[in-house]
């Protein structure tokens, strides 16, 4: 499969290790042109708002937001899922706001911002999972046709809609590649 990974800002590289060891092809998003053709696309994590500033500046937000409701399939990590959401808790920022979702951003606290928690997740079976957190938000609310796959604390940090998947941890960041494994099923299923 060709999957693009949008490289304005943030950690790009890790998400392009792990398509190639799970044996597809990552395309660098940078402008327009390069999403002709792929079969999914990551947002990485990063700063979100910074992401949308670029997103305008280099006009690939509307062609996103286009590609997205004809169906193509979009995991979010972290700021990418900031960016996917509708509504973002006291932000104007630029979105993409493809999925019916209520974030807040940075919402662990300054005390919690970087953390890991090894926890099962019940769609990719008994084995527990290395979530990793770096200034993480959370969904709030979802709103009708969103699918929670996992929360922590009540706070809500895995969840799909139609061909959108999020995550407010980092998998890309671990060496379990079980996410991009279920994100590539989504593209290939599609
Ligand atoms: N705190 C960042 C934001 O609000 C997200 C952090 C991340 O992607 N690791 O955009």
């Amino acid at each position: 499969m060709k999957i693009g990974v949008l490289a304005l800002q943030g950690a790009v590289s890790e998400h392009c290790k792990v398509l190639n060891k799970l044996g597809h092809e990552a395309i660098n998003i940078v402008s327009q042109h390069d999403l002709f053709g792929i079969d999914g696309l990551i947002i990485p994590g990063g700063e979100s708002s910074t992401i949308g500033n670029l997103l305008v500046r280099y006009c690939l937000l509307n062609p996103i937001i286009e590609l997205g409701q004809n169906g193509l399939p979009i995991f979010g990590t972290c700021a990418g899922l900031i960016l996917l959401s509708k509504y973002i808790e006291k932000s104007n920022q630029h979105r993409l706001g493809l999925m019916d979702t209520h974030v807040i951003r940075n919402a662990f606290g300054r005390q919690f911002s970087c953390f890991e928690v090894n926890m099962p997740i019940p769609i990719l079976g008994s084995i527990p999972y290395n979530t990793v957190f770096i200034r993480a938000p959370y969904i709030d609310k979802v709103h009708e046709g969103v699918s929670v796959l996992l929360s922590y604390e009540n706070k809500v940090i895995f969840a799909e809609q139609n061909n959108f998947l999020v995550t407010a941890f980092h998998p890309e960041l671990t060496d379990d590649m079980r996410i991009h494994e279920y994100f590539i099923q989504k593209v290939v299923s599609r």
